[in-house]
């Protein structure tokens, strides 16, 4: 039997890497099209590759139709993880915009000018948890179907709705989207970065493995015809379910050291952040059998993974008296964001993480911090059933062509604000809504009083008198 092709972009990345790795024990079966960008790291990469058989290489760029055109010809299936992801796509909106909703975009069109207008292609999308911005308890059970929320300044966010949106609508006879989850990988000094405090302690996570995730993309080349024509969320199932502070305190435990000694909780966000425990990510591993790995599988390898200085110094380091002050003055202090905001007095910042100064002000210690686990009921009630008229009033509209039947056809709707748009029910139904409505700027405060369901992801931790209007939040100059 003639091997089959499989175009895979963002092969750099770390969902696109552990689906390339796994690719490559399939070359009985398959042959694989990576499409890269020439840079120099990317060069020296994937060198090895470049003379592999059953490998082929187009260095490109998603943002160039003509590239992403070369990269789909010939292929009968397109697996898409790749994504300009935060923190970089919040100082960089325009790059964001062109990489993951601008390459979207050039791969539906690249597989519409294939032979039967695509006919005869899968693709596979890949979309975002950040999408639904923060779903702190007890709102932190997540389903498709659940209103967007992406939090103040996230661009990552926002090109992927648009990405994604531009996918479900395509027209294009198979595609699927899965919205990713936060990927553990085990090197846990890659995640050092500001935007490690920007995360409440609070915020559930129900995270993946590179390895798992990867494992599942590929997967879904086998799936039979119903898996297309839908919208997934991807995680790595109930064993995988921590809190961040979980997390955070499991990891520096390994090392002999007390994270609550480390970072006082104020160092941290209260909201504005994303991640959330999944409702339904059994329904995408009923198919791709993906969820293999658990939390504590996950420790091991880090362990396993960490420099020898960290393991053993680190575990004998934890006795020694005032290292805890030393890592947190020396280390750990420059990277928290929201104490910098604070002494200089970044108000918009202070607004969208906190609500306000004296809300930082009252945070208090790790001492009252709630450390329960977080139950697994849902909250949210988005309407499922087939009245679009109902569905519209969930959010605050109107259906202006209610009578049409077919949820895969395009019909008219009017926002809470009355923009008019098309988009097919099957569309509204994943979570998306008003493309004018969707940041920037971001507005949630309008836009809560006037759409009920966007209100109940809003409310559980803003007040009503709140009213923050902002185009960005981190990159003024652009
Ligand atoms: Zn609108």
């Amino acid at each position: 039997m003639a091997k089959e092709r499989v175009l895979l972009t963002g092969a750099s990345g770390s969902m696109g890497g552990a689906a390339f790795k796994e690719l490559r024990t399939r070359k009985d079966k398959y042959h694989t099209v990576l499409i890269l960008r020439p840079s120099k790291v990317n060069k020296k990469n994937f060198k090895e590759y470049e003379n592999e058989e059953g490998v082929v290489i187009v260095w490109g760029d998603l943002t160039k139709f003509e590239d992403v055109k070369k990269a789909v010809t010939g292929c009968d299936y397109v697996l898409h993880p790749a994504a300009f992801i935060a923190p970089e796509a919040d100082a960089h909106p325009q790059v964001a915009k062109a990489v993951n909703t601008g390459g979207a975009i050039n791969l539906v069109n690249a597989i519409k000018e294939q032979p039967n207008g695509g006919d005869n292609i899968r693709f596979v999308n890949i979309g975002t948890v950040a999408e639904y911005g923060d779903r702190l308890p007890p709102i932190h059970m997540v389903k498709v179907g659940d209103p967007f929320k992406p939090s103040v300044g996230d661009f990552y966010a926002t090109t992927k709705i648009a990405g994604e949106r531009a996918v479900i609508e395509s027209g294009l006879k198979w595609w699927a989207s899965m919205r990713q989850t936060f990927i553990c990988i085990p090197n846990l000094m890659s995640l050092m970065d500001p935007i490690a405090f920007h995360q409440p302690p609070r915020t559930c996570i129900e995270f993946i493995t590179a390895e798992d995730t990867g494992f599942g993309l590929v997967e879904t080349m086998k799936c039979p015809d119903d898996f297309y024509g839908r919208v997934y969320n991807i995680g790595g199932g109930p064993a995988c379910r921590v809190t961040y502070f979980d997390f955070l305190e499991r990891t520096f435990r390994l090392f002999g050291l007390d994270a609550e000694k480390i970072m006082p909780r104020n160092w941290f966000g209260i909201r504005n952040f994303h991640c959330n425990w999944w409702a339904d990510s059994d329904v995408l591993n009923n198919y791709t059998h993906h969820q293999r790995h658990s939390f504590e599988d996950y420790m091991k390898v880090v362990e396993k993974n960490a420099s020898p200085f960290l393991r053993y110094g680190g575990k004998l380091g934890g006795k020694i008296p005032g290292v805890h002050s030393l890592v947190r003055e020396l280390v750990m202090k420059r990277y928290a964001d929201p104490l910098h905001w604070i002494q200089k007095n970044e108000v918009e910042k202070i607004k969208a993480f906190f609500g306000s100064r004296e809300a930082w002000e009252n945070i208090g210690s790790w001492k009252d911090y709630d450390h329960s686990k977080p139950g697994t009921e849902r909250v949210i009630k988005p309407y499922e059933g087939n009245d679009w008229n109902e569905l519209a009033k969930s959010r605050g509209g109107q259906c202006l062509k209610p009578d049409s039947k077919d949820p895969t056809v395009k019909t008219k709707w009017k926002c809470g604000f009355g923009h008019e748009f098309e988009a097919t029910p099957r569309l509204v139904r994943t979570g998306h809504w008003c493309p004018q409505c969707t940041p920037p700027a971001w507005h949630w405060d309008e836009i809560a009083k006037v759409d009920p369901l966007f209100a109940s992801v809003w409310y559980p931790n803003h007040s009503k008198d709140e009213n923050q209007v902002v185009d960005w939040l981190y990159c003024p100059n652009e």
